[in-house]
């Protein structure tokens, strides 16, 4: 039987739950427990997936083809897990899932209410990650802020499955913020108190405070807060900003969290083994030579918008022994200037992305990588660009491009998939999850990977149009991944240029501190062989 344990958020948003869920996870499983987590988001959309960045940052792609939070990619990478569908939970599927059984008649005669048909859903959904995981220990992350109107079912029910579960098999940790006054210099607990109570009128009471802080937490404030929460002085953990968010499972270790869940929950106890992430972290601390990167996108204002990409680049520049310097480069901005913003970067990367908006300015950044040699990566669309690019070199037109972004084009070299003709609904409805793809041998794909089929994870409408393939393959582009029937190209990259890859699939999603990806690891490699050769950034760009 699992164990759960319950993070919940106060005072504000933002403090870290999703990096402190991952790390609760890594110093479980450092002591060979095994750990599956979930996160329950209280919006009415079913997935993010129709989402715009803005509003929640990138949409992570789980194995099974789930658009989910972006939090589930810091459990993946901590834990080194992979997640499924189960893992993240919406109050749209939960509220839908209650409604199409009210219409099938499973509740006749019934009224439904919030409590108990809403909160038996939750539940329900909650085992099912304990089923299918059979994980020792069930880390479930509340969203959002307790107090918000949409957080109540799910605090209702997560109230109910101590009582359900057993009270040694339930654990609540509240994540809240200590502000800092400056004039006084004080880190206040005012807050907490507050929304500990707001808590306990649900009738939760916590049994650990992770007490985010950008300062020192002195031990009298640890006392206070022990004292008006109600909670064990040892069970209240500082957890103070740190350089690298790899950094948290060591601080929330070092500071006793791990024994407590452990104390508490009678979870087959075992001294917890970090070396190998205690020496990642002090790599990745110590001062490294930069290695940069140009990341041209439309959300580069909103870093979290492309959280799995940044998180690839910097494991694989660990594995080099670099730091990944990233520059956010506004596709919207880079007009004819592209040279003085590209000029100095080492390495070029597209990440993924919908509709028109900025993507001229995508195109530049690519051209700019094939006539200067300059190590390009194409993620999605990034390869699609790259096509658009490269054809419209090879067919001498700006009229190239995708049907996505100029429907009645003449030269549609990226068109829609097959089976995306007439679908007219948006969510779900994608490509979506892990593909294999057949590297062909001898291309740089396959010397990279050095492997023939790799399995990747896909979240796209559009491909490289069939029609074009020969004459963009006879003007020098390789279609060096294909798909198991090889009517699709998933990976392509120029011959003539040291490193100009694109890929259909999300290579970000599957890198891990531990474990960097292929790609990554030869795109970072490729760039920071720029830097010795040096030359290039003086040739001319083509007219
Ligand atoms: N908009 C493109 C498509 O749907 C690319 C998608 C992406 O980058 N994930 O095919």
């Amino acid at each position: 039987m699992s164990k759960y344990v319950f993070i919940t958020g106060g005072v504000v948003s933002s403090v870290g739950k999703g990096i402190s869920v991952a790390s609760i996870g890594t110093i479980l499983k450092a002591r060979g427990i095994s750990v599956s987590v979930q996160k329950l988001d209280p919006y009415l959309n079913v997935d993010p997936g129709t989402m715009s960045p803005y509003q929640h940052g990138e949409v992570f792609v789980t194995q099974d083809g789930a658009e989910t939070d972006l939090d589930l990619g810091h459990y993946e990478r901590f834990i080194g897990i992979e997640l499924t569908q189960a893992s993240n939970v919406t109050s749209g599927q939960v509220y839908s899932s209650v409604v199409a059984q009210e219409r099938r008649g499973d509740f006749l005669g019934g009224t439904i209410q919030v409590v108990p048909h809403v909160t038996n859903e939750i539940k329900s959904r909650i085992r099912k990650v304990a089923e299918i995981s059979q994980a020792e220990v069930v880390i479930v992350e509340v969203g959002g802020t307790v107090g918000d109107i949409e957080g109540q079912p799910f605090l209702e029910a997560i109230r109910q499955m101590r009582k359900d579960e057993g009270k040694d098999n339930v654990l609540y940790i509240h994540v809240t913020f200590l502000p800092h006054i400056a004039a006084t210099d004080e880190l206040k607990t005012k807050p907490t108190q507050h929304s500990v109570n707001e808590l306990r009128r649900i009738g939760i009471q916590p049994d650990a405070i992770l007490c985010r802080s950008d300062k020192e937490i002195s031990e009298a404030t640890k006392d206070k807060i022990s004292l008006f929460c109600d909670v064990d002085r040892e069970a209240v953990i500082a957890l103070v900003t740190s350089d690298t968010i790899y950094e948290v499972p060591l601080l929330l270790e070092d500071a006793g969290l791990g024994e407590f869940i452990v104390g508490r929950l009678g979870a087959t106890d075992g001294k917890a083994n970090l070396d190998e992430w205690r020496d990642m972290v002090a790599r990745l601390k110590a001062p490294k030579e930069p290695v940069i990167i140009g990341l041209v996108g439309k959300y580069v204002e909103l870093r979290d918008a492309y959280y799995s990409v940044r998180e690839a680049l910097c494991h694989a520049a660990l594995a080099h022994n670099r730091e990944a310097k990233i520059e956010w480069l506004d596709s919207e901005q880079l007009d004819g200037r592209a040279d003085d913003k590209l000029g100095h970067v080492q390495g070029i990367i597209v990440p993924g992305g919908f509709g028109y908006r900025g993507i001229e300015g995508m195109i530049r950044a690519t051209r700019f990588a094939r006539e200067r040699k300059v190590p390009y990566f194409g993620l999605c669309l990034g390869m699609q660009t790259m096509v658009i690019e490269f054809g419209r070199h090879v067919f001498g037109t700006d009229q190239v491009n995708s049907t996505e972004f100029d429907a009645s084009t003449a030269y549609p070299v990226i068109d829609l998939l097959p089976e995306q003709r007439g679908v007219e609904q948006k969510g779900e409805t994608m490509r979506l999850g892990t593909f294999p793809c057949h590297l062909v041998q001898g291309t740089l794909a396959a010397r990279t990977y050095g492997a023939e089929v790799i399995h990747e994870r896909h979240r796209h409408r559009y491909e490289l149009n069939d029609h074009f393939r020969q004459p963009l393959e006879e003007a020098g582009l390789v279609s060096s991944g294909l798909s198991a029937d090889e009517k699709l190209v998933e990976i392509a990259e120029l011959r003539d240029h040291p490193w100009m890859l694109g890929c259909q699939f999300h290579p970000e999603f599957k890198s891990r501190p531990d474990r960097p990806h292929p790609l990554f690891l030869g795109f970072v490699e490729a760039a920071m062989e720029t830097l010795t050769e040096g030359a290039q950034t003086s040739l001319p760009l083509n007219p």
